[in-house]
This record gives C-alpha cells, sequence and structure tokens, in this order.
C-alpha cells in the first residue's frame, strides 16, 4: 500500500499544514526490499509496512513477542514435537520463570547438573549425546562476527556499512522480528550475512517448558522460512540462557547452539545501567586481548547487537580496530566451514580459506535490484505491532488523509 504523494508545488499552505499533521503519524511506507533498503531517515525505516506473505500467515503463528505456545490447530508442530520430546530430558525441571527470575530455584551451581550456562559458563553438556556449544573459533587470530536481535528495522546505516566494507556477518534473527520486518530480514541474506535463529519471542528459555521452549525455537525457524526461504541450522539462546534439556529441544531441532566469550554489554547500554564509555571500554579490552595474543592459537566471539542504533553505530566504530587487529573477521558459520548453514541445499557458505582469499558471498543469494521512489518523510515512531493492526490503521488513515483533502479542496 502507498499514499498518495503531493507535490508542494500546487499544494496550499494550509493543505501543507494538513499533510505535516498527517504525516506526523504515518509516514511513506516500503513497497519491496530494495525500497526499503533505500530509506535513510531511521523513523521512516521503522515504518511498518503491508506484506501480504506474512500476513496471510499469521493464523499459524503464536502471537507476535509473545512467548510462544504450540498453535492449536498445528498438527505439523505437534507431530514434530512429540517426536523430538522423547529425547529430551524430563529430570531437567525448569529454571525460574521466562523473565529471568530464579530466586526460587536452589540450583547447585558447584555441581552444574544441568550445564546451565547462565550460572556456570557451561558449554561441554552433561548429556553426552548432545554436542557442544560453540563459543569460540578454531581459526587462530579469528572473531567470529555476528549480531543479536534483528531484524532491527533501523540498520540501513548499519547494513551500508557492511556493504562497503564487503564484511559478512552471521545474524542471530528473532521470529518476531522477522515477521515485523521482513524486508529487513532478506536484506540480510541477500547480502550474503548468515542467518541463525534467536527464538520467537526474546525470553529465558530455560525458564519455559520444554513443548513452549520447542515452540520458541520452532516458530522462529518458521518465520525464517516464510520470509527467507530458508531453515536455520544454528541458534544462539537469548541472555545465553542454555541448559542441557533446552539443547536437547535445539538439537532435535538441527540447531547448533551458539554462545560467545566475552560480551560488550552493548544491549545494556540502553537500560542505563551501563553508560557508553564502558561498552567502549569492553570492545577495548576484547581488542587488547587479540593484541596480546590470547587468540594465537584459538579466536573468540564476543556478544555484539543490531539492537539499537547504539549498539549498531559502536559496531561501525570499532570495525576499522577490529579489522585491524584480527587478522581475520568472518561469520561464525564460515569460521566453522560449515558450508551448508541451511537445511536447504541451495544456498552455501564459502569455506574459511574461499572467505579469506576473498570469496565472500554465498554462492546464491538472490540480487536486489534498486528501484528507489522515497519521497516523503514522517516523524512518527511506529510501533513493532502485528502486520494486519498496521494495516487496518494505514486504510484508516488512508481515508482520513483522502476526506481531509477533499474537505480542503472544498
Ligand atoms: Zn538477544
Amino acid at each position: 500500500m502507498r499514499l498518495p504523494v503531493f507535490s508542494s508545488k500546487f499544494t496550499p499552505n494550509a493543505v501543507l499544514v494538513v499533510l505535516i499533521n498527517f504525516s506526523a503519524v504515518y509516514a511513506r511506507t516500503a513497497t519491496s526490499e530494495a525500497d526499503e533498503a533505500q530509506i535513510t531517515d531511521p523513523v521512516e525505516e521503522c515504518t511498518a509496512y503491508y506484506y501480504a506473505p506474512v500476513t496471510d500467515a499469521l493464523d499459524g503463528f503464536p502471537t507476535i513477542w509473545q512467548p510462544a505456545t504450540i498453535v492449536s490447530n498445528d498438527t505439523e508442530a505437534q507431530n514434530i514435537w512429540a517426536n523430538i520430546s522423547q529425547s529430551v530430558p524430563t529430570n531437567i525441571l525448569p529454571h525460574g520463570d521466562i523473565y529471568g527470575d530464579w530466586n526460587d530455584t536452589s540450583y547447585n551451581v558447584a555441581e552444574d547438573p544441568d550445564c546451565w550456562w547462565t550460572k556456570s559458563l557451561c558449554t561441554t553438556p552433561k548429556l553426552s549425546t548432545l554436542p557442544a556449544d560453540v563459543a569460540s573459533i578454531p581459526e587462530p587470530e579469528t572473531m567470529g562476527y555476528g549480531f543479536d536481535d534483528g531484524p532491527n528495522c533501523s540498520h540501513n546505516a548499519f547494513y551500508d556499512y557492511l556493504l562497503e566494507q564487503n564484511q559478512k556477518a552471521t545474524m542471530f534473527f528473532i521470529g518476531s522480528n522477522v515477521l515485523d520486518w521482513p524486508y529487513e530480514a532478506m536484506r540480510a541474506i541477500d547480502e550474503g550475512h548468515e542467518i541463525c535463529a534467536h527464538t520467537w519471542s526474546h525470553h529465558y528459555m530455560t525458564g519455559f517448558s520444554s513443548e513452549d521452549a520447542f515452540a520458541e525455537l520452532y516458530y522462529s525457524m518458521k518465520a525464517i522460512k516464510l520470509v527467507l526461504g530458508v531453515t536455520p541450522t544454528c541458534w544462539r539462546p537469548p541472555f545465553g540462557d542454555v541448559d542441557d534439556r533446552i539443547r536437547a529441544i535445539a538439537e532435535g531441532l538441527g540447531l547448533q547452539t551458539i554462545i560467545w566469550q566475552y560480551d560488550s554489554f552493548d544491549w545494556e547500554e540502553q537500560s542505563g545501567n551501563i553508560t557508553a564509555a564502558q561498552v567502549y571500554t569492553n570492545y577495548d579490552n576484547f581488542i587488547a586481548r587479540a593484541e596480546n595474543g590470547t587468540f594465537n592459537t584459538e579466536g573468540s566471539i564476543m556478544l555484539t547487537h543490531e539492537l539499537n542504533n547504539f549498539t549498531m553505530q559502536t559496531a561501525v566504530t570499532y570495525y576499522p580496530k577490529l579489522k585491524d587487529t584480527f587478522k581475520y573477521l568472518v561469520p561464525v558459520g564460515v569460521a566453522l566451514n560449515k558450508t551448508q548453514p541451511y537445511v536447504e541445499t541451495n544456498y552455501s557458505l564459502p569455506t574459511f580459506d574461499e572467505y579469506i582469499s576473498g570469496n565472500v558471498t554465498t554462492n546464491s543469494s538472490s540480487s536486489s535490484s534498486s528501484s528507489s521512489n522515497s519521497t516523503s518523510s514522517s516523524t512518527s515512531q511506529s510501533s513493532s505491532a502485528d502486520v494486519p493492526l498496521i494495516q487496518t490503521i494505514s486504510s484508516v488513515l488512508l481515508a482520513s488523509i483522502t476526506l481531509g483533502i477533499l474537505m480542503l479542496a472544498v
């Protein structure tokens, strides 16, 4: 849906005032991935838009941003869960709640029977059938480069920068964000970034029942499949909150668990608990470790985000320093030589050797044509409400604007 565009050349001032007032609550909406990628005003970037494949499929998903449960009539999900649940340990109970409140738990951290990362930084499961988490990078002097919590609606400047640098990264996408911002998600995969899941609603996974934890992972994968056409094979637990019960569910879904060794704490700056300067210090300390040889035999991963403009700007600010200090910055999957990043075989990642010799792209990413026709601006900040709601709001606003113009014409 696109609003009519009015030229100021023939618009009386009174009409301009009305239009400005209307534009304060309704900005131009994007109509394609390429269109959205051309927008430079962050506020306008975050104007919700209508994308039919998502709208048409919403009945098959939990409510966006709400903790997931299996959708009542989703027999496919029910059957997959019935199968996976047989290998999920029943002697590991949920820890606290999904909001990270563990006041009522009496977990034995010293023994750490569940390999609960949040308490012990355990990455080698106690359950022998499970593979170890990926927390570091086998390649020396290499950083596994990636960002959590996307796709962020205002990420164009950041993605433009990565494109200019010919730098690929691993993007850990939240399912609800993918459905809210499908064009932004498309941009990531089309520009050669690796896509991993980051759950449906971004809560503490060990607080969920096993079935609901399955739903958190399953529907995030389904959202990525719907919008991008691929099924991820990797995921990162929000807050790193994972134990062997959750790992078993992820393993059942074919998801490799990716953690980190260092935390930039860029995500916490918005809460006011830490300052920007402290985040810069964390980056500086990570770089200092690289300089002093800490990663000379094994590379590393630092937790960073595309959560907000601060985290993305900080990533841009520090990119040259990271690039100078580390020998290689590569997507995590590339560092692992994981050439088939998705279940579908029509995408492949370069090997580590291919990547560092200059072949940095997947072998089948689709092209993004340029078709910018941005004409209007807005001062409004849209919510991340679901698409049908926005579509409804858009219809009402369009009718109101049309009515306003007609009244002025009279
Ligand atoms: Zn996150």
